[in-house]
C-alpha cells in the first residue's frame, strides 16, 4: 500500500455533511479526503436558492457547495469526485475503500455522508417519460417548461417551495398531493396557497403518464372518490421525498427499516471508528444546516477517536 494513500479520515459523500466534515478534519491537521459518486454538493446542487441557511440570506445550492469545497480544500482537504466506490473494508483498526478505477485508500476513520436521493412515483409510464416531461430537480429543468402548463407532485417543503420556483417558468402550476393537507413549514404552504398562478389537486394521486414521444397527459386519482381522470400536462414535477443512498453499506452498517443508518448521538455507528453525518442517517429534520451539524458532531467525534 502506498504511503499517501493512507488518510487519518475518509469522508464518504461531498454534500453538505461530508465537505463540513471534511473541514473539521482538515483545520485540526487530520489528513482528510473526500470521495464523491458524483458532482461536489450533494443535494444542495439541485436546489435553485437556499435562503436559509445562516450567514447567507440567499444563495444558489451550486454556489454554497462551492464556497464549502473551497473551503476544505483551502485546509488540505482532498476531494475526489465522479469516482465508484467499489469495495468497503470497514472492521478493523485500518479501514480500507477501493474504488472501481483500481485506487485503493486506507484509513483510520471513516465518515459516511452519502445523503439520499429522489423518490419516484413507480407508476406505469414513469420511466419512459423521465427527462421528456418527467423531473425531479426544479433548478435543473424548470427552464425548459417555460410559459407551459405543468403539475408538481408532493405535499412536503421541497415540494411546495419547489412548485413556487417553477411559477418563474411555467404559466400555470397544479399541485397534486395524497392528502388533505400539507407536511410543510407553515410559511411555505402560505407562499404556495397565496400564488396566483398554483392551484390544488387534494387527495389525489397520479396512477399513470401518457404520451408518444414526449409526456402529454397523466391520470389522477381522486383517492376519497376512486374516480380517476385524465388531465393534459406540458410536464410533471415529482418532490415525493428521498431513499438514503445506503445500499453499499447494508451489510456491514447498521440500517434501521427505512435503510437509514442508526448512529448514536456522537454520530457513530456499530462499527468503532466509523461515523455518519448528514441525510442518510435516522432523523426527522434533513436540512443543510442539519446536515452540517452533524458533520461537525462526526468529524469532532473522529477526531477525539483518533487521538484515543
Ligand atoms: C430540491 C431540493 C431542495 C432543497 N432545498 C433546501 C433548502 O432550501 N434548504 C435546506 O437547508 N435544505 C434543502 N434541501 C435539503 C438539503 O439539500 C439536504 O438536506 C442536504 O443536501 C443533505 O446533505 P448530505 O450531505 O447529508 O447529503 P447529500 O446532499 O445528499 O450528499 C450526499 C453525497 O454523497 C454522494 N454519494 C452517495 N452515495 C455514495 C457512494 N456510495 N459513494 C460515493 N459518494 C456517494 C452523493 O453523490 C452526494 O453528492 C433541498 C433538497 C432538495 C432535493
Amino acid at each position: 500500500m502506498e504511503e499517501n494513500n493512507h488518510y487519518d479520515a475518509i469522508v464518504i459523500g461531498a454534500g453538505p455533511a461530508g465537505l463540513t466534515a471534511g473541514i473539521y478534519l482538515s483545520r485540526a491537521k487530520l489528513k482528510a479526503l473526500i470521495l464523491d459518486e458524483g458532482t461536489v454538493g450533494g443535494q444542495m446542487v439541485l436546489t435553485h436558492e437556499i435562503a436559509n441557511y445562516p450567514g447567507a440570506e440567499s444563495i444558489s445550492g451550486y454556489q454554497l457547495a462551492n464556497i464549502m469545497k473551497k473551503q476544505a480544500k483551502s485546509f488540505g482537504c482532498v476531494i475526489r469526485s465522479n469516482i465508484s466506490v467499489k469495495r468497503t473494508e470497514l472492521e478493523g483498526e485500518v479501514k480500507s475503500i477501493s474504488l472501481s478505477d483500481g485506487y485503493t485508500y486506507t484509513s483510520d476513520s471513516i465518515i459516511l455522508t452519502p445523503g439520499g436521493r429522489s423518490r419516484t412515483l413507480g407508476v406505469p409510464g414513469e420511466d419512459n417519460f423521465k427527462g421528456k416531461g418527467i423531473s425531479y430537480c426544479a433548478t435543473c429543468d424548470g427552464d425548459f417548461f417555460t410559459g407551459k402548463e405543468i403539475i408538481a407532485v408532493g405535499g412536503g417543503n421541497s415540494a411546495l417551495e419547489e412548485a413556487v420556483s417553477l411559477t418563474k417558468y411555467a404559466a400555470k402550476v397544479t399541485i397534486v398531493h395524497q392528502f388533505d393537507h400539507f407536511q410543510a413549514f407553515e410559511h411555505a404552504i402560505e407562499e404556495a396557497k397565496n400564488h396566483p398562478k398554483i392551484n390544488f389537486v387534494m387527495e389525489s394521486t397520479i396512477t399513470a403518464f401518457h404520451g408518444n414521444e414526449n409526456l402529454e397527459s397523466v391520470d389522477i386519482k381522486n383517492l376519497k372518490t376512486g374516480k380517476t381522470s385524465n388531465f393534459r400536462t406540458d410536464g410533471v414535477f415529482i418532490f415525493i421525498g428521498y431513499i438514503p443512498n445506503t445500499e453499499f453499506f447494508k451489510e456491514n452498517v447498521e440500517l434501521n427499516k427505512w435503510g437509514e443508518i442508526v448512529v448514536k448521538s456522537d454520530m457513530s455507528t456499530n462499527i468503532k471508528g466509523v461515523y455518519a453525518a448528514g441525510d442518510s442517517t435516522a432523523k426527522k429534520f434533513r436540512q443543510v444546516t442539519t446536515a452540517v451539524a452533524d458533520g461537525t458532531i462526526a468529524a469532532l467525534s473522529a477526531s477525539e477517536y483518533l487521538r484515543s
